[in-house]
């Protein structure tokens, strides 16, 4: 539940397109005056991003987005469109966007709760946006600095490092890689059933393979 703070440097982008489904995402029936307020998502078909852990996987949301300002909860203000998937320790998790690997923290245990010892990657994404993948397990990276990795690929394990009351992954994708000074950003997940443009707090989801 927790952001990294890391400067990066720009890069260039490849635009891949993908292969939408055809079936209508649902809108929310019952929006909260918050979710509402976080209701800007584009059209899961339309999305260009995977759910970020193995597909036929189902993992329910226990943080979704546009929490309230108070604990236990975390994310608002940059962190209003994160999303936190409960896990148990090790599960795999993919990269729900192609890019390049900018940041890797792995040095942890999933123990230690201190502010700064979350495990984390960082990846720039070809479409010039950062995604996180946060409470990583210890020595969890499967990647390097530097590699270039393809939607789907699998990254890491996950865990439950840093600020994290129970093993979870806490994925988000903001514009900027400090991500203290920049806004998160909205995603929603074409592989995504049931079929939800916003994943709501504790639902299940699970990742369908897209036709
Ligand atoms: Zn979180």
């Amino acid at each position: 539940m927790k952001k990294s703070n890391k400067k990066f440097i720009p890069f260039a982008f490849i635009f891949i397109s993908s292969i939408l489904i055809t079936l209508g995402c649902s809108v929310v029936k019952k929006e909260t005056k918050s979710q509402l307020e976080c209701s800007n998502y584009k059209n899961c078909d339309e999305s260009l991003y995977i759910l970020p852990f193995l597909l036929g996987e189902k993992h329910k949301v226990i943080q979704g987005n546009c929490a309230p300002n108070k604990k236990p909860w975390t994310h608002y203000g940059n962190l209003r469109y994160a999303y936190d998937f409960e896990m148990p320790i090790g599960t795999p998790i993919i990269a729900a966007y192609s890019g390049t690997v900018l940041f890797v923290r792995d040095e942890f245990t999933d123990n230690d709760h201190g502010k700064n010892q979350g495990n984390a990657i960082v990846i720039l994404q070809e479409d010039g946006t950062y995604a996180l993948y946060a409470h990583l397990t210890h020595k969890g990276s499967k990647v390097k600095i530097g590699q270039i990795v393809k939607q789907g690929d699998i990254i890491a394990l996950s865990g439950n490092s840093g600020e994290s009351p129970i093993p979870h992954l806490h994925f988000q994708v903001n514009t900027c890689g400090d991500f203290s000074k920049c806004e998160s950003i909205p995603v929603s997940f074409n592989n995504v059933y049931p079929k939800k443009n916003i994943l709501l707090k504790d639902e299940e989801y699970e990742a369908k393979v897209v036709k």
